[in-house]
């Protein structure tokens, strides 16, 4: 009997719990866990299935993440609560034995910073104690690496040029809203942007390249350069790559309200005080923005998300190669509830489990999704309802 433990019932939650629930041979038994209890119920009350079950947790405390462990006993946790968790769940992990996976690395709540070597440091902690640690295994990072590997598996003998590519051409008739948690979301483009060429990493401000790109079914959006945590590893994995970037579209008027949220200090996360009482500025925004996991009811459209490479095929022959998901809002509210950027995210954490459940991505340590096998993935993919499509030597325009 296999059980997993979803902690976070936000809009990934709700999505990675419905896909678990859909492929019950795998997940023979499902708890939700998370900090307010009633949203675990609500996701557990729609799907209706009686081998899920629901608890509280504070995941920034070791303590109740142990007892919550030895009370269900898991064989795998799927973190989706925020990236300020994933060290504690981590460290919950080591103390019970419980295999983890995550779609966000960890960043410390006082400091809008974010890599990889947090978590990498738990790599001979995972391999001694046998047990296995997936990172990012969302869409971007997570389905991302996995294009990566996939192409560098059946197509390519050098990668050089690697750009990851993600539209959302959705509507939801929104001035301003994110589409997962807006402190996170915030916290992410506001940032310096930074891309990897020959060995070294570029810093560029906010925003500062762009262009247009065009999208499959979608047509061109303007792409903005930022830096993404699958960089880190994939450059590292692949060491052939001599130039790493992350581009994503965002319309003017989405632009427009993040440059003055960020003019007149709510983007701050420096507590203050206010009416004797400490906030911090972007946590009280993201308590008066639109609750993502909200936005279905009226989203249309889609996302589109790829990895555009070139360089040497098998062969030693130039190769330009597109591989990409477009996935509907509609649909994936019609099936779950939400909307698409919880549904790409949850639907690959859903499969990273199930690779591991059925033994094929068991390799105690930490590891990124890019250090697997990418073909039983790449697999479930298509059965999961994110089915993906290649292109071979078009135009990347990049
Ligand atoms: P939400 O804010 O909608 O949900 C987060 C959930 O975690 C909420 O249920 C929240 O509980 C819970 N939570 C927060 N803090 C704690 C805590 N201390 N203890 C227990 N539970 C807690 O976020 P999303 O669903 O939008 O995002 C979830 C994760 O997915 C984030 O880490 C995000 O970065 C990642 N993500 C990854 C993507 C990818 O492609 N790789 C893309 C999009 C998101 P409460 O309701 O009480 O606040």
């Amino acid at each position: 009997m296999n059980k997993v433990l979803i902690i976070g019932a936000g809009g990934v939650g709700t999505v990675v719990a419905h896909k678990c629930a859909q492929n019950s041979d795998v997940f023979n038994e499902i708890v939700i866990a998370s900090r307010t209890k009633s949203k675990c119920d609500a996701i557990a009350k729609a799907i209706g299935k009686s081998n899920i079950t629901t608890d509280q947790v504070d995941a920034d405390h070791v303590d109740q993440l142990v007892a919550l462990f030895k009370k269900h006993k898991p064989d795998i946790v799927i973190n989706v609560a925020l990236p300020y968790q994933d060290l504690t769940i981590m460290d919950a992990c080591l103390e019970c034995g419980v295999n983890y996976l995550d779609t966000a690395n960890y960043e410390p709540i006082d400091e809008a910073h974010f890599e990889y070597s947090w978590q990498w440091a738990y790599r001979e902690r995972f391999e001694k104690a046998g047990l296995t640690a997936i990172l990012g295994c969302g869409f971007d990072p997570g389905v991302s690496g996995v294009f990566t590997a996939y192409a560098a598996k059946h197509h390519f003998g050098e990668m050089e040029y690697l750009d990851i590519v993600d539209c959302n051409a959705g509507n939801h008739g929104k001035a301003f809203a994110t589409n997962f948690n807006p402190e996170i979301n915030i916290r992410e483009i506001t940032q310096k942007g930074r891309y990897y060429e020959n060995g070294k990493w570029i810093e560029t401000e906010p925003q500062e390249i762009h262009q247009p790109l065009t999208y499959p079914n979608i047509g061109p959006r303007e792409s903005y350069l930022l830096y993404h945590e699958e960089l880190e590893s994939l450059v590292i994995n692949y060491p052939s790559i001599k130039r790493a970037r992350f581009w994503m579209t965002f319309g003017q008027e989405y632009l427009t309200h993040l440059r003055v949220i960020q003019n007149i200090g709510m983007a701050s996360i420096e507590p203050i005080m206010y009416e004797g009482r400490e906030i911090v500025p972007i946590q009280f925004l993201k308590a008066v923005l639109p609750n993502p996991q909200e936005l279905g009811t009226n989203y249309h459209g889609e996302t589109s998300i790829g990895c555009r490479i070139s360089g040497k095929d098998k062969e030693g022959k130039d190769l330009t190669y597109y591989i990409y998901n477009n996935c509907s809002h509609e649909e994936s509210y019609k099936e779950t509830g939400t909307q698409a950027v919880n549904y790409t995210t949850g639907v690959p954490a859903m499969i990273g489990a199930m690779m591991f459940l059925t033994g094929k991505w068991v390799t105690p340590g930490v590891h990124n999704v890019e250090e697997f096998d990418p073909d039983p993935f790449m697999e479930q993919l298509n059965k999961q309802g994110l089915p993906w499509h290649e292109e071979f030597n078009g135009d990347l325009e990049l």
